[in-house]
């Protein structure tokens, strides 16, 4: 099981709840453990969810999703 955020395989694009902006997704929430600790006791880091930050571009607010993994299928890519 991967997560198909962190292996490229599709962009997801949530919008920001302030302002409808569109958000980016900055990365894996354990790569900003130290600034988002008390996130981290709310979503604890599961074996079936990948959790990512993602910021607006407008507003520069910030959210965390939860991305379910999935099974990827490596011949299936290579065709
Ligand atoms: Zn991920
Ligand atoms: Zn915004």
């Amino acid at each position: 099981m991967q997560c198909p955020l962190c292996n490229g395989l599709f962009h997801f694009t949530p919008h920001c709840q302030e302002c409808g902006g569109r958000m980016d997704d900055v990365g894996r929430i354990e790569d900003y453990l130290d600034d988002y600790s008390p996130y981290m006791e709310q979503h604890h880091t599961s074996f079936t969810h990948c959790t990512h930050l993602f910021q607006c571009q407008v507003c520069r607010e910030d959210t965390i999703h939860m991305i379910p993994l999935q099974e990827v299928n490596q011949s299936h890519f290579s065709e």
